[in-house]
């Protein structure tokens, strides 16, 4: 439901005429110090007057239509970033929690899931389509809002589907799903990120993020390497997770690595030789004329999945 659609239902609940209407709204931004929007106030009138939420949400939000308080609704996007699930302990309750990043047209959003719904993100992939349903709307201390799974949330995955095909075919294409041999592994290169929107610090004496200034920097990771499956040899880079996912560990004890690098000839030996199925971006690099693939999901594969991929490539 709309900002419109609402207005004519709160007045025909209230009997308000548009007048008295305007002044209840703008009195309800007022109380809260110019913190709540147009639709906000109209949310809390709505709820004065008896409306059930239920009546307003029964349809289809975005993002940006997204505000505290609001229930049953429903949002579609495409999953940009996944972060796994980790297990905790806190008062005696044992759970997990993970999370990922929804995009739809209007906007990005954290969505939260919590405990068996966790099991759902080692399905999930970039670019999957996902529907959710019945999550909790939660506003962070720092204004920012989340969606939290509760167990009666439905999410619904719809895979993106990203072609198989071999190394020779991939300058044509946007992605692709990749099988190849690791035949070098060149580098586990760290740099300085701002803590607060990832962007590469600048070394000026210090670090600094062009949009936050200076920053202690945390720092990101990314393995690049090379693979071959018999049509050609292309490099592939992987990122944080996907980085992690291949080295079998976690980031801390990648991070580990960059203040002491004695690891790195075993690892390196050990994903020589190795098979992996990839999930790509294809990167044009005009400098160097060259294609390279960004991972956006990485696999050990079986032989029944090298056979299915050979199948679908036929
Ligand atoms: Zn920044």
């Amino acid at each position: 439901m709309n900002d419109a659609q609402l207005t004519e239902q709160i007045k025909a609940r209230s009997g308000l005429s548009d007048a008295d209407l305007v002044q209840r709204v703008e009195q309800k931004k007022n109380e809260l110090h110019g913190l709540l929007s147009h639709t906000g106030a109209l949310h809390i009138l709505a709820n004065e007057f008896g409306i059930q939420a239920k009546e307003i949400y029964t349809r289809k939000s975005t993002i940006a239509e997204l505000v505290p308080g609001m229930r049953g609704f429903e949002l579609e996007g495409a999953i940009v970033r996944i972060y796994p699930a980790k297990s905790f302990e806190k008062n005696g309750r044992k759970g997990s929690v993970g999370s990922f990043l929804l995009q739809d047209t209007s906007g990005r959003v954290r969505v939260v899931l919590w405990d068996e719904k966790t099991t759902l993100l080692s399905t999930m992939h970039d670019g999957d389509t996902v529907m959710l349903q019945s999550m909790r709307l939660q506003q962070r201390p720092d204004g920012e809002l989340e969606l939290h799974s509760q167990p009666s949330s439905r999410i619904t995955l719809s895979k993106s589907s990203v072609p198989c095909m071999f190394l020779s075919q991939v300058g044509q294409a946007a992605t692709a799903s990749v099988y190849g041999t690791i035949v070098a592994v060149h580098d586990l290169r760290f740099f300085e990120q701002c803590p607060q929107c990832r962007k590469r610090l600048q070394n000026q004496g210090q670090w600094v993020c062009p949009v936050h200034g200076p920053q202690s920097p945390h720092y990101g990771y990314l393995l690049s390497l090379v693979i071959d499956d018999g049509t050609a040899t292309m490099r592939v880079i992987l990122f944080a997770q996907q980085a992690d996912i291949l080295l079998g560990m976690n980031s801390q004890g990648v991070l580990a690595l960059r203040d002491n690098p004695t690891g790195l000839p075993d690892i390196r030996k050990q994903l020589l030789g190795k098979d992996v199925a990839l999930r790509c971006n294809v990167q044009k690099n005009d400098l160097f004329s060259r294609v390279e693939l960004h991972a956006t999901a990485v696999s050990v594969p079986t032989a029944d999945d090298v056979l299915q991929m050979l199948e679908q490539m036929a």
